[in-house]
């Protein structure tokens, strides 16, 4: 498969020649058009990628599967579902959405009209990680289509089966002059970034992010930067062992780990840690089976690189459940480690694996203390039978979302933005907060040409009669 290709019969790159060229050029001439600003037109375009994942379910099933071992049951909740949810809250409200939305008027403009009018950026692109390869491709696409953009995609070249399908299944239901997938990673990537876009929506790493940010401010293109961290867990001693292991293990090892708002560390006494950790073993063997690795619901490391970071993760701390790995499975055990140090590598870096550190904290105070000396998370977990405890962290801390005794499970809420905070990220998606990030609100004052007489109040000269006034 050539990188760097538009998937675009006829337009494979010759080597030293851009091969995004022509596709950019023709996704622009559509825009100028006005091809994507009719409604009509906006809505087949989000009518045929429902179509998209409606027929081709299980080829989205499978190749997730091929991709992360990933369980249907997974990719149903975590990726189909919500994506066909806001292709259906986008078509249902797209013409509320559309809609001039008129603003407040002061004397001077009494009999004008002022209002936002919502527009299209113009040539979006929107480049998307490996974690969830169909959901932060195909939910930043509903938006964009919505506003009424041109969209070029670029999805992870680390998901290898699940990009294939994206890039010759998907542009057989959406209208070729107006989208497009390319394919690449990091070089490609950055041949592609030398272009100007007028919006760049960006899901992965802040290193990545900083990467991103820099190539577009070049063209002063306006970003959304969608980025990770170490998400925070908070465990009150006043909490019930058993809810919290049920959920702190579902939300942990779903998608082996591999999940971007999961929690990354728990913080909790060590009373609690050890009042905890029979609750978690006996989660884990409920939800995975005596041998997690036979259990059909657990899925893999993504690749080989990942694998030899997080089995290299697996030496801190003390080993307390779990710990085991196989290479030629890429394998690792849904694993927590305790007496973990904060100045260790597992607490340096996003984990995005099946592991889970615990930290001990003496005092509430002491968990905000931490939180707070470090990069605001884009998640932060708080459980609590005591309701001031979860209020505490949450009025005395920053984060992109907060979960008070409840998981990830927030993100299927199309009512909740999406969207970190600092190192996290900038910007915000999910429902009307996509189609909003996917268009210029432009300030709009139509006044009325025939009541020009009125308007010599502003002009000089700036006698003392019109001071007075
Ligand atoms: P990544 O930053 O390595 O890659 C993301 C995308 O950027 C890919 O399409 C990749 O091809 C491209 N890319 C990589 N290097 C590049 C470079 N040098 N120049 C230009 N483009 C480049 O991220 P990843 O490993 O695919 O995904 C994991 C990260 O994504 C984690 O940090 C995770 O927290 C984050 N994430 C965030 C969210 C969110 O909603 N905020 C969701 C999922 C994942």
């Amino acid at each position: 498969e050539s990188k760097g290709a538009a998937k675009d019969p006829g337009s494979e790159p010759t080597l030293g020649m851009d091969p995004f060229a022509d596709t950019l050029r023709r996704l622009r001439e559509a825009f100028s058009a006005g091809r994507t600003r009719p409604a009509e037109f906006r809505a087949a375009q989000l009518r045929g990628l429902g179509r998209f994942l409606q027929e081709h379910k299980q080829l989205l099933q499978e190749a997730l599967a091929q991709d992360l071992h990933k369980a249907a049951f997974e990719t149903d909740i975590s990726e189909l579902i919500m994506c066909q949810n806001e292709v259906d809250l986008a078509l249902k409200n797209l013409p509320t959405w559309m809609k001039d939305e008129p603003v407040a008027k002061n004397l001077l403009t009494q009999m004008g009209s002022a209002f936002i009018r919502k527009e299209p950026f113009g040539l979006a692109l929107i480049i998307s990680p490996w974690n969830y390869p169909v959901n932060l491709t195909l939910v930043p696409l509903v938006g964009a289509l919505a506003a009424g953009n041109c969209v070029v995609l670029k999805p992870s070249e680390i998901s290898k089966s699940t990009e294939k399908v994206l890039a010759e299944v998907l542009p057989q239901y959406l209208d070729q002059s107006c989208f497009a997938v390319v394919l690449g990673g990091p070089q490609e990537t950055g041949r592609l970034l030398e272009h100007k876009f007028d919006y760049i929506f960006f899901t992965g790493s802040p290193r990545v992010g900083r990467i991103i940010m820099s190539a577009a401010a070049k063209h002063l293109t306006p970003v959304t930067l969608e980025l990770g961290g170490k998400n925070p867990c908070y465990v009150d001693d006043d909490c019930d062992p058993q809810t919290v292991a049920n959920c702190v293990t579902w939300f942990r090892y779903f998608n082996t780990g591999q999940t971007c708002v999961a929690p990354d560390y728990v913080l909790c006494s060590p009373d609690t840690q050890e009042r905890l950790l029979p609750t978690l073993q006996s989660a884990i063997t409920h939800f995975y089976g005596e041998d997690p690795r036979s259990s059909p619901s657990l899925g893999r490391i993504i690749n080989q690189k990942h694998f030899q970071r997080l089995r290299g993760l697996l030496g801190c701390g003390r080993v307390a459940i779990g710990g085991q790995s196989d290479e030629s499975e890429r394998y690792i055990a849904p694993t927590v480690l305790v007496d973990v140090e904060e100045t260790e590598p597992v607490m340096q870096e996003e984990i995005s694996g099946p592991i889970l550190p615990f930290v001990n904290v003496r005092s509430l105070d002491e968990a905000i203390d931490f939180i707070n000396r470090r990069e605001k998370p884009l998640a932060l977990y708080a459980f609590s039978n005591n309701k001031q405890v979860v209020n505490q962290i949450l009025d005395r801390t920053s984060s992109g979302s907060f979960g008070g005794n409840e998981g990830f499970i927030y993100p299927t809420l199309t009512s909740l933005p999406l969207g970190g905070v600092g190192n996290s990220g900038m910007g915000r998606y999910h429902g009307k907060f996509s189609f909003d990030t996917f268009s210029h609100h432009r300030a709009c004052l139509l006044s009325h040409p025939g009541l020009e007489k009125l308007n010599e109040i502003r002009y000089p000269p700036y006698t003392n009669s019109k001071e007075q006034l």
